[in-house]
């Protein structure tokens, strides 16, 4: 097995190779013709990070792809993590009117995927439109969008959109440029900014993006909807973690949603629910789904004290 400083040195090279041939390629073009220098300049354009940090646009025929190290043993992992799993797209519904602000969803992603404490994946946002409108707390995962502007920015083809509707990054390819986290609307990647601390037992498994781990410096990373629970048919970590029942996910395929207690149609929840998604008008098609907090199980003032006390519990 390759050392994880090999794996990170070979990444770099490779793409400090594919990187400096593409700017060189650009760089020396000869002399055309005004006719061929037309047709260049209608040619499609890519924006490439080079190695010294400069954005720079090339024409798209200019581009090769750069192909990983075969020998690397991780590559099995990272070609079955960009097929998905076959014949599901993945969809979560996020009920409002239950959510009790409990962060049991987000402290059992954090465990599962060794979230360091300066950041979460999952956020639990108080919401009020209004001084005279009433607040609801609102949990908030990457959205998976079919029209993802934060993979369509990526120079490097780091992070990708599954069939199973799963967006994700492979932290082997990421060179930690933070296109993807400005192009993302909804704010909800994070960044690896200091030294890894994870276990020596995390820092000596095989990489998979499907789970993350072992977590790279220098690179992006969000929710990934738990691809290594769903291929053992189970739910992600927040939707069995949450105890109200917060979180229900399925397949849109199959037309079901579960919360591990309940099952409904996921039309049908849509429809009689008044289902509705984050910032429509976007256009990036999310495939998080949200049920607004009307019939509230608990009023938020009480969640709010709850919140308080568990605070003040936790410093003692
Ligand atoms: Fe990308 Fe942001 Fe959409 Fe997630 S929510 S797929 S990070 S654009």
């Amino acid at each position: 097995m390759k050392k994880p400083e090999d794996k990170k040195n070979s990444r770099r090279d490779l793409l400090k190779f594919g990187l400096a041939s593409t700017v060189l390629a650009a760089i020396s073009q000869t002399p055309l013709s005004a006719s061929v220098l037309r047709k260049k300049e209608e040619e499609e354009k890519v924006r490439l990070l080079s190695t010294n940090g400069k954005l720079v646009e090339v024409d798209k025929s200019e581009v090769t792809k750069v192909k990983w190290d075969s020998k690397d043993n991780s590559t099995e992992n990272r070609d079955r993590a960009r097929k998905g799993i076959e014949g599901r797209k993945w969809v979560l519904v996020i009920d409002l009117a239950r959510c009790k602000h409990a962060l049991a969803c987000q402290d059992s992603c954090n465990k599962h995927h060794h979230i360091p404490g300066d950041r979460q994946w999952l956020n639990v946002y108080k919401m009020q439109d209004a001084e005279d409108t009433a607040p609801y707390w609102m949990p908030k995962t990457c959205f998976h969008c079919d029209e993802p502007p934060c993979v369509s920015v990526c120079p490097v083809d780091a992070t990708y959109k599954r069939d199973d509707g799963i967006v994700l990054i492979d932290n082997e390819r990421c060179i930690g440029c933070r296109f993807c986290m400005a192009a993302c609307p909804y704010s909800t990647r994070v960044f690896n900014w200091g030294e890894v601390n994870d276990s020596p037992e995390v820092q000596a498994r095989e990489y998979d993006p499907e789970i993350g781990l072992p977590r790279k410096m220098g690179t992006v990373e969000k929710c990934d909807f738990c691809p290594d629970m769903l291929r053992q048919g189970k739910l992600p970590n927040c939707a069995t973690a949450c105890p109200n029942g917060v979180f229900f996910f399925g397949d849109k395929n199959e037309d079901t949603v579960t919360n591990g207690n309940e099952t409904f149609r996921f039309s049908e929840l849509m429809e009689k629910k008044a289902g509705y998604r984050y910032m429509e008008e976007l256009g990036t098609e999310p495939n998080v789904y949200y049920l607004p907090p009307v019939d509230r199980l608990v009023p938020f003032e009480k969640c709010d004290q709850q919140d308080k006390h568990d605070d003040e519990e936790h410093k003692q």
